[in-house]
């Protein structure tokens, strides 16, 4: 029986993704946790968290408090659960129901958290130059010796150029988190992916990968875990001359045979990667042409000889990185923007 529907099928691998924890893992001496944060990079944080769990990860990471929320149902009791956003006013409900440990970003934060929880776990997290979250060195001396009599159960900062070995900025950020932190009792963190690969000075007590787990770069070395499969709906003769898509964007300049998937930008696959897009039939690269839409994308499938009856978009020929290479764009927001509306299929 023919199974292919319209839906395009975003098939996850589970033990690849357990398998790239595991081997970040391996690289260092000390924990390594896990960022689910944007519903695990778009592949499903209950299910992607529950398998990092199988794989030994005892801490993870959210952005928000929402998914903190959402994660504790999937995890139950046990993890521990961290908010990069700190404590926001109307978080303390949540905080306080779902035992997320909210890592603070200011005095103002603070005294929130420790007004209306007093008791509750947290974490501090500094800036050491990235200027996005976390407290400056001024506004640290003035609350660093309150914050850590209560116990924070991590002290965190992050690396804005990680994923360039050679910057400079690593060893400055560094400095200044040694400089913040040096002779606290607190357990330190402030890696993230790249910043394992930076090597052990950069580890101290507790490593925070996201993308690596996925299969993004800068983790070279990591299993791919995504593939995209896109169903084609229909498939037609073009003739010279004649034109395919909105805007009549291409026009074929010899007899072509043109397939139409059932994916577009809503999906995920963003209009800017048009022009220099390619899927593949098997190891058969095949360009997309026209312009993408939001539910179609045309494809040249003439080299093909026969009529595939689905292209890949991700996979073994083509990772995520090089998708994200066809918009300008990084892994991370092609992971992230992959769309609710695929068909998700968990492979163990
Ligand atoms: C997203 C994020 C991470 C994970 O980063 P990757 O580059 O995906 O490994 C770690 N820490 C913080 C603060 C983050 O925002």
């Amino acid at each position: 029986m023919n199974t292919i529907m319209s839906t395009a099928t975003l098939n996850i691998n589970l033990a690849a993704l357990a398998d790239n924890w595991r081997d970040l893992d391996s690289r260092t001496g000390c924990e390594t946790a896990a960022v689910v944060k944007a519903d695990g990079y778009g592949l499903g944080a209950g299910v992607v968290a529950r398998a990092l769990a199988g794989a030994g990860a005892r801490s993870f990471f959210v952005a928000v408090a929402e998914e903190g929320v959402i994660l504790r149902k999937a995890l139950g009791e046990g993890p521990a659960i961290s908010v990069f956003s700190g404590h926001m006013a109307g978080d303390t409900e949540m905080i306080r129901d779902a035992g997320l440990t909210p890592m603070l970003n200011s005095v103002d934060q603070m005294l929130r958290h420790v007004e209306g929880l007093p008791g509750h776990p947290f974490g501090l997290q500094l800036d050491t130059g990235m200027n996005r979250l976390g407290m400056e060195a001024a506004e640290w001396d003035a609350v660093r010796e309150l914050a850590l009599g209560q116990n924070p159960r991590l002290v965190m900062s992050h690396l804005a150029c990680a994923d360039t070995p050679e910057h400079e900025m690593n060893a400055r950020q560094l400095a200044r988190f040694h400089e913040m932190t040096d002779g606290i009792d607190a357990p330190r963190s402030l890696a993230a992916t790249g910043g394992i690969l930076l090597g052990p000075e950069y580890h101290f007590d507790l490593t925070r990968p996201g993308v690596g787990l996925y299969g993004g770069l800068p983790f070279v070395d990591a299993r791919p875990v995504v593939t995209l499969d896109v169903p084609v709906i229909q498939v037609r003769d073009v003739a010279p001359g004649e034109t395919v898509g909105y805007a009549n964007a291409w026009t074929a300049d010899t007899p072509s045979r043109i397939a139409t998937i059932s994916a577009g930008y809503a999906d995920g696959i963003i209009r800017a990667m048009g022009p220099n897009a390619a899927l593949h039939a098997g190891s058969t690269g095949v360009p997309v042409v026209g312009r993408i839409s939001m539910d179609l994308i045309g494809v040249d499938v003439t080299a093909l000889g026969s009529d595939p009856e689905t292209l890949q978009l991700i996979g073994a020929h083509q990772s995520v990185d090089t998708v994200a290479g066809f918009a300008g764009t990084i892994g991370y927001e092609i992971l992230t923007s992959l769309g609710a509306r695929y068909r998700r299929v968990y492979a163990q």
